[in-house]
């Protein structure tokens, strides 16, 4: 029996995570649940899954949790801090990281220096603290297990190859809804036409994030910091299928791929399993359905966001930090319609330009990175209005 927490239960990983562990009640259990503000949906998986522990992030939520949940043996914590005590509970085996954006990285710390094995999701930890992170699991002998569609497929093409080198990684890219558009197509596209993802269902946040490319931007970095591959050898491949989830290829020319339909709850629970390899009740894949497969190069001018990763993972410091944070401001005002699409990617260059760099951060360097950014963002946000 393995015993995970699950941080950010109430989202779109969480909740297929839950469905993983309700398949296969033998052999996982949620021992720990954590939410943001969707205290209803905390209730109610409580009640289901019977965790020891369960925090609500916005402690105004926790009254209404506590008095929910108080004919069972469930204590309740709020806050953030809380949430970071947690993941270090001695019955905890794995912690799934699945909460969204920086918020996710001080937990996922705490994990690693408590000792615990990660599922890892939250693929902002990567990206604004990837090296410190690598350093913290050597140290502390954790191991990660990715969560990401395409960095569960390279880890299972990875599987057996020993030290053998890898040459390139194929890091595959649906395109997101607008791939087909022009740059003036895309400065009038809205937050609801963004919403709608053509393969995968998302939370908001990625969501967006695909639409821009800058999530794959993103998924290059943690494939850098993954798998020790240069960014120059990680090769975006657009594939509007999304049924390749991502290839390696050796240096004898050898390209091994992983193939699925899409359905996140694979990599998690191959994540939960791993080595093993259980049923999972979901779609098969049928290539006589399917036809063909088709692969692109992608278009940096029109989707900006992914030369932006590039960019920063090649000045390295704390500019993918600063990235990460002008991104995460700049996709909650689109969502929020106070700034056009085409915005994100112009805020978030200009605000890496203007930021503080820091070759060497410490992670007090990050922390205030990020609240320095965030500020900036905002101010540049409000100039465009
Ligand atoms: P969602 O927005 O659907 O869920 C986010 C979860 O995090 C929710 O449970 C939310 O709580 C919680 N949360 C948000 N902010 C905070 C906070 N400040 N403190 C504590 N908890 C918080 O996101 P996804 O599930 O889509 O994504 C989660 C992570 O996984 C992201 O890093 C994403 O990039 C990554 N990922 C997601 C994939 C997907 O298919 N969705 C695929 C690959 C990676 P609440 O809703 O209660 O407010």
């Amino acid at each position: 029996m393995k015993n995970i927490a699950i941080l950010g239960s109430t989202g779109s990983i969480g909740t297929q995570a839950l469905d993983v562990i309700k398949q296969h009640p033998d052999q996982f259990e949620a021992r720990v649940l954590t939410a943001g503000n969707n205290s209803d949906l905390l209730i109610k998986q409580a009640r289901e899954f019977s965790p020891d522990i369960v925090v609500i992030a916005n402690e105004a939520k926790y009254d209404q949790v506590k008095d929910a949940l108080a004919d069972l043996p469930i204590k309740v914590y709020a806050g953030a801090d809380a949430i970071s005590q947690v993941v270090t509970n001695d019955e905890v085996d794995m912690v799934l990281t699945a909460m969204v954006g920086f918020a996710g990285l001080r937990p996922t710390i705490a994990a690693i220096e408590a000792g615990k094995t990660l599922a890892l999701a939250n693929k902002e930890t990567l990206v604004v603290a990837g090296g410190i992170i690598r350093g913290l699991c050597l140290r502390h002998k954790v191991a990660i297990l990715p969560v990401d569609s395409e960095h569960a497929a390279i880890f299972q093409c990875l599987n057996g190859e020993g030290n053998n080198h890898i040459h390139k990684i194929l890091l595959t890219a649906s395109g997101g809804p607008f791939r087909r558009y022009s740059s003036e197509d895309l400065r009038h596209v809205t937050a609801e036409q963004a919403l709608k993802h053509p393969n995968w269902k998302m939370g908001a946040k990625i969501t967006i994030d695909s639409a821009t490319m800058m999530n794959k931007g993103f998924e290059m970095i943690e494939a850098h910091w993954l798998y020790g591959v240069a960014p120059k050898d990680i090769q975006v491949v657009v594939h509007p299928e999304s049924i390749v989830h991502s290839a390696v290829e050796f240096d004898d020319g050898a390209v091994i791929a992983q193939m699925g339909t899409a359905d996140m709850r694979l990599p998690i629970q191959y994540a939960f399993s791993f080595p093993k390899r259980l049923p999972l009740q979901s779609e098969r894949l049928d290539l006589f359905k399917l036809g063909s497969l088709h692969f692109e190069k992608p278009d940096m001018e029109r989707f900006p966001c992914l030369r932006l990763a590039y960019e920063a993972i090649e000045q390295g410091g704390n500019m993918p930090c600063i990235m990460n944070a002008a991104g995460e401001i700049s996709n909650l005002a689109f969502r929020q319609a106070r700034i056009g699409f085409t915005d994100i990617a112009d805020v978030t260059e200009r605000i890496m330009r203007e930021a503080d760099f820091i070759k060497n951060p410490t992670l007090d360097d990050l922390f205030a990175t990020d609240a320095q950014v965030r500020k900036l963002t905002d101010k540049a946000i409000q100039e465009i209005r």
